[in-house]
């Protein structure tokens, strides 16, 4: 048999660009494990539930962009829950084992807490629980962490950029207190989420004099912070190398006052190397995103708010499964496009970046932070 190819461009959407996938010709039931063309196994997906946010963070959603003209998708584009799940289950048989609920922000989703209830019953191939975990700027945490605790999520990323009120106020651009990112993570902590990452963007010269007093403050807290290099992601965010703070740096001026020791990784493709302080009083990790290339073992995908895959943060072109979900397709041929997607992928954006003719060539082109999530 041949296969069947549907649609090329969605020429509706002029932001985003997106192919349909194909479904191949031959069908095959998933068996757990899907590489790609450098070998890389399929172990992590990431899903975006709204493209909308009510923090307008410099480095993501700058006011100048996101402003009140700004188009937001409509909800009949956005995945339901039901397709959402469909497409998690899928994914699960190819051999993932993670998923990250993430957005714009993804709190903001009216009943989230329904779609952890639902994503909490899928099992991984070998039988375990899903390990399922939200990304969130915490400003609805402490209204909403029982409900998602009682759904069945077990912890959660929190994204808090300094702990000076005055800095994280000018971070966030919509004058949100560090008072209230605090007091939804003391109640996430209160109902059992555990562990509680929290993740700092640092920017030099806007928010790397916060390093050592966010180090300070999250010790001996059972809180693992970690700090993430500014990245030149989407086309909005005016990124400079001279504003990325090496991670390396980061750590040394830790030790300075904290000493630190290295900690193994977790499993292949963490993203975050990790560290610990000497006097026990906790862990920090680092994640290197521009200074030090994780490509190699990078076994994330990308599940866009309205149902686009995307095989790297980098990505300025989409596959437009919603069409497939939306389709009349089989749970079997959208597996086996998906596998085909995947067995196809060769990104390795972040091993390319130091060369101006990649940079220049996407950056126009490349998706958007709160369309994609992290
Ligand atoms: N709104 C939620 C939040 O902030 O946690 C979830 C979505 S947000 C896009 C996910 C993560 O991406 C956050 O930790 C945020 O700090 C990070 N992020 C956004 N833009 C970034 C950039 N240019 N470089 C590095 N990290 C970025
Ligand atoms: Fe919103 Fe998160 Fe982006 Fe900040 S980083 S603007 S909280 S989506
Ligand atoms: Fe993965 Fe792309 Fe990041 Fe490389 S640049 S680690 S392929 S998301």
């Amino acid at each position: 048999m041949t296969e069947s190819v549907i649609p090329i461009f969605d020429l509706r959407d002029h932001r985003y660009r997106s192919m349909t996938p194909s479904i191949p010709g031959k069908l095959a039931a998933p068996t757990g494990l899907v590489a790609d063309t450098r070998g890389r196994p399929l172990h992590d997906l990431r899903i975006s539930v709204t493209d909308r946010c009510n923090f307008r963070c410099v480095y993501c959603m700058p006011k100048e962009v996101f402003d009140k003209d700004y188009t937001f998708l409509p909800h009949s584009e956005l995945l339901s829950f039901e397709e959402i799940e469909r497409t998690a289950r899928l994914f699960v048989a190819h051999g993932v084992e993670k998923i990250r609920l993430t957005g714009g922000e993804p709190l903001l989703r009216k009943n989230i807490e329904h779609l952890v209830e639902m994503l909490a019953k899928i099992e991984t191939v070998s039988g375990k629980p899903l390990d399922l975990t939200l990304t969130t700027n915490a400003s609805l945490l402490a209204r909403k962490a029982r409900a998602l605790r009682d759904a069945g999520l077990t912890r959660v990323s929190v994204s808090l950029d300094a702990i000076d009120d005055a800095t994280f106020r000018r971070m966030n651009d919509v004058d949100f207190a560090v008072a209230d990112v605090l007091h939804g993570i003391e109640t996430a902590q209160a109902v059992g989420l555990a562990p509680i990452k929290v993740n700092m963007v640092v920017k030099r010269g806007t928010n790397d004099q916060e390093i050592v007093p966010m180090a300070r403050h999250f010790r001996n807290s059972g809180i693992i912070l970690r700090f993430i290099e500014f990245m030149d992601v989407g086309a909005s965010n005016h990124w400079q190398m001279d504003e990325v703070l090496p991670s390396a740096e980061v750590v040394k001026r830790i030790d300075a006052e904290f000493p630190l020791e290295p900690v193994q990784a977790n499993y292949s493709g963490e993203t975050a190397e990790r560290w610990r302080y000497r006097d026990g009083s906790g862990e920090v990790g680092v994640i290197s995103s521009v200074t030090h290339a994780f490509c190699g073992d990078c076994s994330r995908i990308r599940l866009s708010t309205e149902g686009r895959l995307y095989l790297c943060l980098f990505a300025t072109e989409g596959f437009d499964l919603r069409a497939l979900l939306r389709g009349g397709y089989s749970d079997l041929e959208i597996s086996n496009a998906i596998a085909q997607v995947w067995q196809g992928r060769t990104d390795n954006y972040s091993e390319q970046r130091s060369d101006p003719t990649v940079r220049a060539r996407r950056a126009e082109r490349k998706i958007e932070m709160s369309y994609i999530g992290g």
